[in-house]
């Protein structure tokens, strides 16, 4: 008997961010997989078992929810804002891959979300309004040498940065390495946004430059965005602004380092 696999994005927080195919995916699951703090916002039904884990056993997690798929039952996993982005979708399929040969005939669905980027520029304005690009600045799964040539790369090409995990306990100095770097490229005018815990009860956003951008305004609930040279602000009359980026790049007007 071979079951079915959801992976389900639950978006940023509020539930009205969370789309009707998700809550439909959620409603049908005998099981749900899960880091814990993901699942505390997932009504459980009586009838419907939680398998909750630690934020990192992200490929266990996969592995144990494909062998439970496997018999039959009705599974979903979730992450927060799209699970294709730095989330379970990927180590999912990873686990296939390198797992189960059996486990390739489960029906495995992947539901999307509304992603942190997504829901962070929604807040600002329009600052993905052209080309961007995300960078998660954690090196726990990547080397931070491969974090720096990206983000060097990134901010060469001028694109917007949406910057995901900016920092956690065990990594303290890595936001403010990244400034370091992204102030070699771009000007001290660039706008930088603190998005932090978008769509909850304790959402803060908070505008700066990137002269002035501290890192320890972000913490793990917290988007981090950087502007392109094409990036402005909008100023409003209570003293607030929107962020957007227009649609049309003309020359290129940032310092282009070889
Ligand atoms: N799959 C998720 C990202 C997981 S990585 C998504 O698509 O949004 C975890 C990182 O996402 C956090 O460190 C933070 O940078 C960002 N994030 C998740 N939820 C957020 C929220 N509500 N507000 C701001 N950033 C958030």
């Amino acid at each position: 008997m071979t079951g079915r696999l959801t992976v389900i994005g639950l978006g940023p927080g509020a539930e009205e961010l969370q789309t009707p195919q998700a809550k439909a995916a959620l409603e049908a699951a005998t099981d749900l997989f899960g880091y814990t703090t993901y699942l505390d916002r997932v009504p459980l039904r009586p009838d419907q078992t939680r398998h909750g884990s630690d934020n990192r056993e992200e490929l266990d997690r996969a592995r144990a929810a494909l062998t439970l798929a496997y018999t039959g039952n009705n599974i979903a996993i979730v992450s927060s804002g799209d699970s294709g982005v730095f989330a379970m979708a990927a180590a999912v399929f990873e686990a296939i891959e390198t797992g189960e040969p059996a486990w390739r005939e489960i029906e495995v669905t992947v539901v999307p979300g509304i992603s942190a980027m997504f829901a962070a520029a929604a807040r600002l304005g329009a600052p993905l309004g052209h080309d961007f690009c995300a960078i998660s600045l954690s090196d726990n799964l990547k080397p931070w040498e491969t974090v720096t040539r990206r983000l060097k790369a990134a901010a060469e090409a001028d694109f917007v940065i949406a910057l995901y995990n900016p920092i956690s306990k065990a990594r303290r100095w890595q936001l403010g390495a990244a400034f370091d770097l992204l102030r070699e490229v771009h000007g001290p005018e660039t706008p930088v946004v603190f998005a932090t815990a978008v769509s909850r009860a304790d959402e803060e956003i908070e505008f700066t430059t990137l002269a002035d951008a501290d890192p320890s305004r972000a913490d793990m609930r917290t988007l981090v965005m950087i502007g392109s040279s094409a990036t402005r602000l909008v100023a409003r009359p209570d003293g607030g602004a929107w962020v957007y980026t227009p649609r049309r790049a003309d020359q290129p007007t940032g310092e282009f380092v070889s």
